[in-house]
């Protein structure tokens, strides 16, 4: 099934050329559909672990999760300040402007509540969701409702696998400025292009 997409990367790290990053626990890829201007998925190779779903890794295996949060924070941040400033930054020098820290106040890091790729995978994102391959309001909805599972929830917070169905009939909002486009998608396209530059405009008089 197309489910299972995502495996090739975690067995066979070394034949893929969108492979930031591998070691014996962890493969870190650019996601092949990005729904910001950057979008990684950061995933665990241990082979009991990768078909556990989100939720219960969130709610029962604390441990990798301070281990993903160390790879992303440690390990993985120049690549991450590197693929952030690639994709929000034509030009390097207003690039080298903007301090990692406001990059990574743009960046967020969670699952999806109900996946629809098998393999544990962590999005590491930004959060404009500027991107030719945001094709409808269920992928925006997706990454900006409690459908996108923070990796800081804590553990009594967690949703209820398969409660959620209900937020993909919502009414879209900006993740910015909170304007409400109804159900019409194009209306909220146009809008975040508009909102990334308006930001973009922003972190560079700061
Ligand atoms: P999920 O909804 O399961 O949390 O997210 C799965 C992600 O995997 C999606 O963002 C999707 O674009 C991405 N994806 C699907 N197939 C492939 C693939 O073959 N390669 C890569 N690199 N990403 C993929
Ligand atoms: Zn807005």
């Amino acid at each position: 099934s197309f489910r299972d997409n995502l495996r090739v990367y975690i067995e066979h790290p070394q034949a893929h050329n969108n492979v930031l990053y591998y070691d014996d626990d962890f493969v870190f890829i650019r996601d092949k559909y990005p729904k910001s201007k950057m979008h990684l998925l950061l995933m665990p190779r241990n082979s009991s672990l990768t078909l556990v779903h989100p939720l219960e890794i969130l709610a029962k295996h604390r441990s990798l999760i301070d281990q993903l949060r160390f790879m992303v924070f440690n390990k993985l941040s120049d690549i991450i300040m590197k693929e952030a400033r690639n994709s929000l930054f034509s030009d390097p020098e207003l690039s080298s402007k903007v301090p990692s820290r406001t990059l990574w106040d743009f960046i967020k890091l969670g699952f999806h509540a109900g996946p629809s790729m098998n393999n544990l995978h962590l999005h590491v994102m930004t959060r404009d969701h500027v991107s030719p391959s945001i094709k409808n309001n269920a992928h925006y909805i997706s990454f900006n409702s409690p459908f996108f599972v923070n990796i800081d929830t804590p553990v009594s917070q967690l949703p209820v696998r398969g409660s959620l169905s209900y937020l993909f009939q919502q009414d879209v909002r900006c993740y910015r400025c909170q304007e409400s486009f109804g159900r019409q998608f194009s209306r909220l396209k146009g809008h975040l292009s508009k909102e990334l530059d308006v930001w973009l405009q922003e972190i560079l008089e700061r």
